[in-house]
């Protein structure tokens, strides 16, 4: 199991992030100075470290060129709220591997772990997700249900993504929220709901079920 170091300060952000991680398979540890930071990532036994930039005692790319200078060769991914082109330069040039600007969606920064962390068989990665007779192309970004295309906008795509990486699993509107929308969404927000509805009416409302004060889940009807 692969073990990411997490040196995040904002403690809303880093539970979010931890949670993801663990629950997509990962041992997660979080720090919340650049300090401590270093100290960890040059101890050692860390697959791969996620960076946040504005830190209270050093910024993120002293920590970064710091654990570079000490002969760190771990992979390290960005995160900041600073967008500017000059900002990822820099960042890419001190030795970070990647870069996610926030605010982020979960998937996103996922979808660069994976990345990193198996480099090599990025090629193999699954591209099109698939249950029953429903299936959504990532290449393409093209659904399809029961063999009619199905056009979807960028949000009921990332959702149907997720139901399709969990079928059958009972996915919570906290869960939805965090995956699809982000951490800096209003958790009171009934926009979860509302985006199964138009998903419901793209590709059929019998394969999105709603249980009970519990969540969604995404089936495959019979016949
Ligand atoms: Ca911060």
């Amino acid at each position: 199991m692969a073990n990411i170091l997490v040196i995040e300060d904002e403690p809303g952000i880093a539970s979010f992030v931890a949670k993801g991680l663990r629950s997509a398979g990962f041992q997660a540890t979080v720090v919340g100075t650049g300090a401590e930071g270093i100290a960890h990532a040059i101890s050692g036994g860390y697959d791969l470290v996620v960076l946040d930039i504005g830190l209270p005692d050093i910024d993120g790319f002293e920590v970064l060129r710091r654990t570079r200078q000490a002969g760190v060769r771990t992979a390290v991914i960005i995160l900041t709220a600073r967008t500017s082109v000059d900002d990822t330069v820099a960042g890419l040039e001190g030795g970070a591997d990647d870069y996610v600007p926030k605010p982020f969606r979960f998937e996103e920064l996922l979808a660069r772990v994976r990345l990193r962390l198996r480099p090599d068989s990025a090629a193999d990665e699954v591209t099109v997700l698939s249950h029953g007779d429903l299936s959504l192309d990532l290449r393409t970004r093209q659904a399809s249900a029961g063999g009619r295309p199905v056009d979807l906008s960028a949000r009921e795509f990332t959702l149907l993504e997720t139901f399709l990486r969990h079928p059958e699993q009972v996915l919570s509107r906290e869960q939805l929220l965090s995956r699809v929308w982000g951490y800096d969404f209003d958790p009171g927000s009934n926009v979860v709901d509302v985006y199964v509805r138009y998903l419901r009416r793209k590709v059929g409302a019998e394969r999105l079920v709603t249980v009970r004060g519990m969540g969604y889940r995404l089936v495959a009807p019979q016949g």
